[in-house]
């Protein structure tokens, strides 16, 4: 079958399952490669993978890949099993293996069409070869003993890849390496006493000369692709060299500080740009509030979605864009950096290191000259972006950003102090009550382990406590029990494996602003969601922890 008789089957089937908007596949019907219709950002990677198998009548894998499949293609000692680099499996090229069995990323090339493979989701695909770089700690260690520390760098910016790491913190005084993951540091292994060479080494990487590291601290921004380019990469040990396509996707931010008189410690964050297509009703989110989302989100006026660092604020945003048709509205995003590319959103970003003269407020104006219908601002970090905010959708734009901060009320009260720099009282409340259409406030909470977990009775205290807080709601709902986790293996004796959102949504509705005007303490304006029938994040969280999703201890912890 020719690829682009295969494009065009594969959009009508998305077309009649209603997993493509009709107005993106005219453009992609332009494109000849499956490839690029993944990448769009259009179509979930799950439906795509699935419909991709129906065509092409190769058999879907559900997730999780059986072990016995992905045994028969890693296992390297086998003759009859072809054992494959990580970087051939990224060539996109369908892996035929003995025995009729084999995966296909992400699309047929139609040559092997007459061989049996199976269809996986990317996803599903990533977390094979993730399985397969797994390494011992005791690698890293062994190489920064032997002062092979690019060797030890990269591997371990590999393995916290591998891990789902968020954070590496490489920690010279308490000599140890540390990665956090689902929001918990988790020591990773001993830094060997290595931590200035380590230092050096980012710095090496990143082509940059330290500035007084001693003495102040360093931020360096570093990229996969960068990293995959660097010319000290081919001296490195093959071992390591043939897990670096694991860092592809992948955009570093490195600090790197002092501790004096002599030492250095390095922290790198972890941006996935990775390839996940955001679904509203897939977050977790009420599906009384996913509707109200829907319904408001077009509309004039600024959305924000706030929360702590890490709780998921940037993910919500996108699933909201995801609900807007680009094509027949025009799309502007400014984002630092860009962590998911859809080929229908117009992507600006933005740098705060850059050092030609486009400030990130000329930037804005610029784009708002475009008369886009939705601009996402990827978060509102001064009194001056949010002016801006407030003026866009004075002037007719649906504004969505987000903010710092932990609760629907903190948001009002944070955005009258970020307003009051330019405004009077009265210009401050008339702005929040006429542009300010709905805030989402949300939270991670950690997911009880589904492998170690057991019904427990609430401990006494957490019980009349959260009683206390939620006016009974505990007894209302008859809950006496929730899920502990034990811990075992797969959660790393935490008892935990993965999180959970929790969440608030205000829509700001007249009632609600007359409110605001009159200066309403916190106390009341929570008491006033409850009424209307919005919950706050706490009795969203009870009920999750009574749905068996987390438990009382993390919201007593957390909440
Ligand atoms: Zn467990």
């Amino acid at each position: 079958m020719l690829t682009s008789a295969l494009v065009e089957q594969l959009i009508d089937k998305l077309l009649q399952k209603g997993a493509l908007r009709e107005s993106y596949a005219e453009e992609l019907r332009l494109t000849s490669s499956l490839k690029e219709i993944l990448e769009s950002g259009a179509v979930e990677y799950r439906v795509f993978a699935e419909t991709v198998a129906e065509i092409s009548g190769i058999p879907f894998l559900p997730n999780p890949v059986p072990r016995k499949i992905t045994r028969s293609i890693f296992d390297d000692d086998s003759e009859t099993t072809l054992p494959l680099k990580i970087e051939e499996m990224f060539s996109l090229k369908a892996v035929p293996i003995e025995g009729g069995y084999g995966i296909l990323y992400p699309l047929p090339q139609h040559e092997k069409l007459g061989e049996k493979l199976y269809v996986i989701s990317y996803d599903e695909f990533l977390k094979v070869v993730k399985s397969y770089a797994k390494r011992s700690p005791l690698e890293v260690e062994d190489y920064l003993s032997r002062d092979k520390i690019l060797e030890a760098v990269l591997l371990t910016l590999v393995q916290a890849a591998v891990e789902n790491a968020s954070d590496v913190h490489i920690l010279t005084p308490s000599n140890v390496i540390r990665f956090r993951i689902d929001g918990t540091v988790f020591t990773y292994c001993s830094l060997m006493g290595k931590g200035n060479e380590v230092a050096n080494a980012f710095f090496s990487l990143s082509g940059r000369t330290p500035k007084n590291p001693h003495a102040q601290p360093n931020s360096i921004r570093l990229s996969g692709d960068e990293i995959l380019k660097d010319n000290h990469i081919k001296e490195v040990d093959a071992e390591v060299r043939e897990l670096l396509p694991l860092l592809k996707q992948i955009d570093f931010r490195i600090e790197i500080v002092p501790h004096p008189p002599q030492a250095l410690s390095t922290t790198a964050r972890l941006l996935d740009r990775g390839k996940t297509f955001w679904k509203l009703d897939s977050l977790g989110l009420p599906s009384s509030t996913v509707d109200r989302l829907r319904r408001i989100v077009l509309r004039r006026g600024v959305l924000l979605v706030t929360g702590e660092t890490g709780s998921g604020k940037t993910t919500t945003c996108y699933a909201l864009l995801t609900e807007i048709d680009a094509v027949r509205h025009t799309l502007i995003t400014i984002e630092d950096p860009i962590e998911f590319r859809n080929r229908f959103w117009k992507q600006l970003e933005y740098k705060e290191t850059q050092e030609i003269e486009l400030t990130f407020t000329k930037l804005l104006s610029s784009v708002l000259r475009q008369d886009p219908d939705v601009i996402f601002v990827g978060e509102t970090r001064d009194a001056e972006t949010a002016k801006l905010l407030f003026q866009a959708s004075n002037t007719g734009h649906s504004v969505i950003s987000t903010l710092h901060t932990n609760s629907a009320y903190d948001t009002i009260m944070r955005l009258r102090d970020l307003l009051a720099s330019f405004s009077t009282e009265e210009e401050v409340k008339m702005k929040l009550v006429s542009f300010l259409k709905a805030i989402l406030s949300q939270r991670l909470l950690r997911r009880v382990c589904p492998y170690c977990s057991k019904e427990e009775e609430i401990p006494h205290e957490i019980y009349s406590e959260l009683e206390r807080r939620t006016n009974g709601l505990l007894s209302k709902m008859g809950v006496t029990t929730h899920l502990v986790g034990k811990g075992c293996k797969e959660c790393r004796g935490t008892g935990y494996l993965g999180r959970v959102l929790v969440s608030e949504f205000v829509e700001i509705t007249p009632e609600i602003a007359e409110k605001l005007l009159e200066g309403i303490s916190k106390n009341r304006f929570e008491s006033l969601m409850l009424e209307q029938g919005n919950d706050t994040i706490l009795v969203n969280a009870v009920k999750k922890a009574a749905a068996f999703e987390t438990n009382f201890f993390e919201i007593a912890e957390k909440l």
